[in-house]
């Protein structure tokens, strides 16, 4: 039988968490032959409530399910972990300026890097759903000198997989007939869903639509605000598709991404398409062997460029902020 999987999953005792770790446990993050022990990491308050999702964890017998311990510091939290899912953050309240909110979570991800790199296993993989995820991955992954770059990763997969279901919802064709679609830059409301290179049952996303004012209009925004439509409508923000989006990204990042198809996730810049070098940027990405690798040589219009563009200058924003706050 195979060695478990040790997987940490921060904010254990929240909405997100309380989606996720049923699914992992199930085998649904890496697989359905793969064990996996738990490793809760919560602030001190929440202890107890994350205990109670274990006992009901405990309670579903999971044939893959090696074991669960829950943590309320960073150190033994990520000890051998493999897979790290760095979900807890401290949300924007009322008021709050961003140079507040980012000097927050850099209290949270700034440790939780360092214990990654004094504590981690070698092979470990770190997505971050957190909110802003996008810069806390880069936090993290600065206080990571010994990890590379590579392994901090933000989700992007949510506002894919919403974009897939809206382009399924014009175009009258079915979900797994949709590939190819890409979201670029930061996780907030400058991200840039982009179908000029999806397809839609084979056939070029944007030609089929070959409506411009929709995709201006409607799809753009109404993929960028759905995580708002969704508070509005239920009272509480989006939790179970969150934890399905982070399930889809480290499955793919472990089991790799279908031929003929790619994915998006938010990954170090390399530079490509002019995306500043270093930042964590979304981008259209496959995985091969564990590593994921930026799709290249697409065209970039100009409708996609300048988008692209506003939302990388918002994270060369929120980067030299935090630079400035002497967290990088
Ligand atoms: P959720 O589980 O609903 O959300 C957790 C984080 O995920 C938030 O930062 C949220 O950002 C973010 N997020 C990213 N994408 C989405 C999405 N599409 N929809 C909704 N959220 C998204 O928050 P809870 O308040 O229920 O739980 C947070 C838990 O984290 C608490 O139990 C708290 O104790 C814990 N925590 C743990 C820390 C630690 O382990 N050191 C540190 C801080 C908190 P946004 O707010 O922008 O929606």
């Amino acid at each position: 039988t195979r060695t478990p999987v040790n997987v940490t999953v921060t904010g254990a005792a929240g909405q997100i968490g309380y989606a996720l770790l049923f699914r992992i446990a199930s085998g649904q993050l890496l697989g359905a032959d793969v064990p996996v022990k738990l490793r809760l990491l919560e602030i001190p308050q929440a202890v107890k409530a994350a205990e109670g999702t274990a006992m009901e964890l405990d309670d579903c017998a999971f044939p893959l399910l090696a074991g669960i311990d829950i943590f309320d510091n960073p150190t033994d939290g990520f000890a051998g972990a493999n897979v790290a899912l760095l979900v807890g953050a401290r949300p924007r309240t009322k008021g709050m300026e961003r140079g507040d909110l980012l000097a927050a979570n850099g209290g949270i991800f700034g440790p939780q890097g360092k214990a990654i790199n004094d504590g981690a296993a070698d092979d470990i993989r770190v997505l971050v759903v957190g909110n802003p995820a996008n810069t806390n991955a880069l936090i993290a992954s600065a206080a990571a000198p010994d990890v590379p770059a590579s392994r901090f990763t933000a989700m992007t997969r949510l506002d894919h997989n919403r974009a897939i279901s809206q382009l399924s919802a014009k175009t009258g064709v079915s979900v797994s007939d949709i590939k190819k679609l890409t979201i670029w830059g930061n996780h907030s409301a400058t991200q840039y869903p982009d179908i000029f290179h999806a397809e839609v049952a084979g056939k070029n996303a944007a030609e089929v639509v070959g409506d411009e004012k929709w995709l201006a209009d409607d799809f753009i925004p109404t993929v960028a605000k759905r995580g708002a439509a969704i508070i509005e409508a239920r009272g509480a923000s989006s939790a179970a598709s969150a934890a399905n989006a982070a399930i889809d990204h480290v499955f793919d990042w472990v089991n790799g991404t279908p031929e003929g198809d790619w994915t998006s996730a938010a990954i170090p810049s390399d530079g490509s398409y002019g995306v500043a070098e270093g930042i964590i940027s979304s981008f259209p990405v496959t995985s091969e062997n564990g590593e994921w690798k930026i799709v290249q040589g697409l065209e970039i219009n100009d409708f996609s460029r300048s988008r692209i563009d506003a939302s990388v200058a918002e994270l060369v924003e929120e980067r030299d902020a935090v630079k400035e706050l002497g967290l990088l």
